[in-house]
C-alpha cells in the first residue's frame, strides 16, 4: 500500500527567513492587496520587485534576506499568503531545509482511488 510523508508546519518561519525569491502572480496579488486594505498598484509598488529572470515578480526581502512580511514569528498576510509560502516543505524544498525547519513528518497511507485532500 502506497505510503508518504507530510510535513506539517510548525511556523517556525525558517522558511520566511531563508534567503531566496517568493513569486507572486496576479491573483496572489489581488489577495495581498485586499486583505491589506490596498489596491494592487500599492501593493506592487511598496512590496514587489521584479525578478532576476525578468519573468514576473516576487515579495521583496530585507537586508538580512528574510521576507518583507514577517514580523516576529508571525507573517503579516498569513491568511492570503502565496501559494509557494503555502507548499513549503511539502510541494518545494531548498538544500539542507530538514536542519533548519521544524516541520513534523507524519506517514500519510492509504492513497486510493479519488484519494486527495
Ligand atoms: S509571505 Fe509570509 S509565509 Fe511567505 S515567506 Fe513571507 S512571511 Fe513567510
Amino acid at each position: 500500500m502506497p505510503f508518504e510523508v507530510r510535513y506539517h508546519c510548525q511556523r517556525c518561519t525558517a522558511c520566511c527567513r531563508w534567503p531566496g525569491q517568493v513569486k507572486v502572480g496576479e491573483a496572489e496579488i489581488s489577495s495581498m492587496a485586499a486583505y491589506l486594505g490596498m489596491t494592487e498598484w500599492e501593493f506592487v509598488q511598496e512590496f514587489t520587485q521584479v525578478r532576476p529572470q525578468r519573468d514576473g515578480l516576487s515579495l521583496i526581502n530585507r537586508e538580512n534576506g528574510e521576507c518583507i512580511f514577517l514580523e516576529g514569528r508571525d507573517c503579516r498576510v498569513q491568511a492570503a499568503k502565496p501559494v509557494q509560502c503555502q507548499g513549503f516543505p511539502n510541494t518545494w524544498n531548498f538544500p539542507g531545509w530538514r536542519e533548519v525547519c521544524e516541520a513534523r513528518p507524519e506517514l500519510v497511507g492509504g492513497v486510493g482511488k479519488g484519494g486527495g485532500n
